[in-house]
Formats: structure tokens, C-alpha cells, sequence
């Protein structure tokens, strides 16, 4: 495989992984955000959850975590749902079924260290981790009765075909994502999202179980926004601050423009109706609710305060977040010590912009949420 092309599923699957380990770019470091909208979807979550079809469901509950990562994010996402079935089991009169969680991510995901922190905790039911991209089948059919992803279905299986080749149409020249770019790249974006999106559905359409629950949440965009406005806050994420760094490093002679051309993150944030379409198309699901909200709390209020008041901090935290969860495609692309520069780089970018008042950071973040039922 060439450096930094993740055409092909096969090929993403080889390098992505959030950064492992619990150093300051760690993703175990640095995931506060996704917990934050995590227990701001509790609720809805907990609904659905009391919709399960308990006690039909054959003595053993089987629950199962789609791009799971590894930390406490992880751990704690999954004793929620364990806590909610315990609770609704106690206020039926049910006993608690023997409960069984998969922990599903790509190949080069740190299970070792997601492993070494349940046989820590010991929680009180029986891990697996199922190591396979999410957009293929992963389970036997009908077997799984909770089924959630949180944070994970905006990555695509691929950067789609031809946006990382010079010559192609769909090329994307002088980016490295489709925010503010070209309308042609974004409709490729979009069309690989709907391949996506659709393959996730037929496969978990087929391995749960009746009744069974699937709830989503993952980084989403309004209805009537054009697909090349991913993001609505430029403060976020890979923004303006991230592709500065990237021109800097191609100025600097670090790094070929070429090489950034083609470098592209694999990542799609659908709309509701795009949502739907695919989970129709499985016709597996009953929709209970679908929707995108725009202010999904991902930072507490006064965490948030004290990131922006700071202009050295803010860029030191904001470079570190970004690496937490591309560092790993960034350093196939253009190597560690190159990555190390990208990134020191976009720290100065980020406190830069910030003070100018280039970026408009925010603490809430548009997200598409699904709850949905096996029919
Ligand atoms: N659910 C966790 C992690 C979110 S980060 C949390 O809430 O904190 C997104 C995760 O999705 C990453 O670990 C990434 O490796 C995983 N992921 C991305 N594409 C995937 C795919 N095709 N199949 C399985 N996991 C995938």
C-alpha cells in the first residue's frame, strides 16, 4: 500500500486506530468531548432501552459497542447500558439474564489495553472484543439485542475513489478534507457515507435479534446544509487552523503539496434524510426517533471557559484532541517526525486564529442520533 492511501477498506483497516496508550494525545486523554455527548443522549437512550422485549429474549442478553476505542469512554458507555438492564429487570421482576458484550473496533484498535482495563475493573459481565470494520458482517444472524455506536459512523471505510489521484475529477486539490471545498468531492463523499451507512444497516439488520435496540450517535450535519459545509463551527475539529499547518509544512519544504493533495480524511457527516435513506433501504428497522441536533453539549461550561480564556493552552489542547483521533492516518501519510512538526504547527495555527478571532470555537456540536428497533 502507498503511503497515506486509504482506498480500500482493507487499507484503513491497517492503520486507523484512535492513538493508544495514556500519554497527553492519547484518545484515553483526550475523549472527554465524546463522554460529554455520550451522557447528554442517556436519556433518550435509557427510552429505548426500556422498549426491549425482556423477558423474551432467550437468557442470555447479548449487547454490542460498534467502534469502541479504548478508555473509560469505552468502559462507561457500556456499564450504562448494563446498569439501565439491570434496573428495568428489577422493576419487572425479572432476573438478570447472563449478560455478554462485544467490543467491536478495526484490527489496530488497542484491545490489549481495553482488555487489561476490564480485567481491572472486572465487571459483571462477559467481554469479547470482535476485531472487523462495522461496514461487513460481524455477528451470527439474529443474536444481538442492543446494538449501539457512539461517535464512530461518521468515519467512512474509505476515502472515496479518486479524490486522493491527480487526473481524477473528483481530485482534491489543496485539501485534505471536504469542508469548504469543492461540490463534486463532497457528492463522492456523499455517495460512499450512503454505501456506507447502508452496508452497516443491512448487516446489523440481519444479526439482531427481534425487537432488539440499535442507538446511534455520531457527528452529523442539519438537513438543507450542503455536504461541503461539514462542519458549522469553524472552531472545530480539522478547520482552517488543521490545513494552515499543512501549508505551512508544504512552504517550509517539509512536506509536497502533492502528498497533502493526496491525504484525506475518511470522514462523512450525514444529514437525517441521508440517515434515513439508508436505514430504510434495509427495511430491518423501525424508526423511533431520527434526527440531527445541533446542540449536543460536548464540554462542560466551565472546562470550556478556561480552554478558550487561555490562547497558549487552547492550541496545545486543541492540536493534541485532533491527534488523539487522525495521528494515526497523519503519520502513515507523512511519517512520525512530520506528523510531530504538522502538529506544532497547528498548536501555533490554533492560538493564532483564536486570538485574530479567526476561530469561533463552540461546546456544543451538531449530532445525528438515531434510536431504532429491529422489526
Ligand atoms: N465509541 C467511543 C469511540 C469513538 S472514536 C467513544 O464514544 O468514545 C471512533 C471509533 O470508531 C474509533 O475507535 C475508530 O477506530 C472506530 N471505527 C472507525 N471506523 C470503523 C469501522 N469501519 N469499523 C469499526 N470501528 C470503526
Amino acid at each position: 500500500m502507498a503511503k497515506g492511501e486509504f482506498n480500500g477498506e482493507n487499507n484503513l483497516s491497517k492503520v486507523l486506530h484512535m492513538s493508544s496508550g495514556g500519554g497527553e494525545s492519547s484518545y484515553a486523554q483526550n475523549s472527554s468531548r465524546q463522554s460529554s455527548v455520550f451522557k447528554s443522549m442517556q436519556p433518550s437512550f435509557n427510552r429505548l432501552i426500556q422498549s426491549l422485549p425482556l423477558p423474551n429474549i432467550g437468557g442470555l442478553l447479548r449487547i454490542a459497542d460498534m467502534g469502541c476505542a479504548n478508555g473509560m469512554n469505552t468502559v462507561s458507555e457500556v456499564d450504562f447500558v448494563v446498569t439501565t438492564i439491570k434496573k428495568l429487570c428489577s422493576k419487572r421482576g425479572l432476573s438478570i439474564p447472563p449478560l455478554q458484550v462485544f467490543f467491536n473496533d478495526l484490527p489496530c484498535n488497542d484491545f490489549n489495553g481495553l482488555f487489561m482495563l476490564l480485567n481491572a475493573l472486572k465487571p459483571d459481565y462477559m467481554a469479547a472484543g470482535v476485531p472487523g470494520s462495522f461496514y461487513q458482517a460481524l455477528f451470527p444472524h439474529g443474536t444481538i439485542n442492543i446494538c449501539f455506536s457512539i461517535m464512530a459512523l461518521h468515519w467512512l471505510s474509505q476515502v472515496p475513489e479518486g479524490v486522493g489521484n491527480e487526473g481524477s475529477c473528483v481530485y482534491n486539490r489543496g485539501k485534505i478534507w471536504i469542508n469548504g471545498g469543492r461540490a463534486e468531492v463532497a457528492r463522492a463523499y456523499a455517495e460512499q457515507s450512503q454505501k456506507d451507512l447502508r452496508e452497516f444497516f443491512r448487516s446489523r439488520g440481519e444479526e439482531m435479534a427481534s425487537g432488539g435496540v440499535m442507538f446511534i450517535c455520531a457527528m452529523g450535519r442539519p438537513n438543507g446544509v450542503n455536504a461541503e459545509q461539514q462542519v458549522t463551527s469553524e472552531g472545530e475539529y480539522c478547520g482552517p487552523d488543521f490545513e494552515a499547518a499543512w501549508d505551512d509544512l508544504i512552504s517550509e519544504e517539509i512536506v509536497k503539496a502533492e502528498t497533502r493533495d493526496s491525504f484525506n480524511l475518511p470522514w462523512y457527516f450525514p444529514n437525517a434524510d441521508e440517515m434515513r435513506e439508508a436505514v430504510e433501504a434495509s427495511g430491518a428497522f423501525e424508526i423511533v426517533k431520527l434526527e440531527v441536533c445541533s446542540g449536543v453539549c460536548c464540554m462542560g461550561e466551565g472546562e470550556f471557559e478556561e480552554w478558550v480564556r487561555d490562547v497558549e493552552c487552547f492550541g496545545k489542547k486543541k492540536a493534541r484532541l485532533v491527534r488523539s483521533f487522525v495521528g494515526s492516518l497523519v503519520e502513515d501519510a507523512i511519517g512520525i517526525e512530520n506528523c510531530n512538526a504538522l502538529f506544532e504547527r497547528m498548536e501555533r495555527r490554533s492560538n493564532e486564529m483564536l486570538e485574530k478571532g479567526l476561530l469561533r470555537p463552540s461546546r456544543f456540536v451538531p449530532c445525528i442520533v438515531a434510536a431504532l428497533v429491529r422489526k
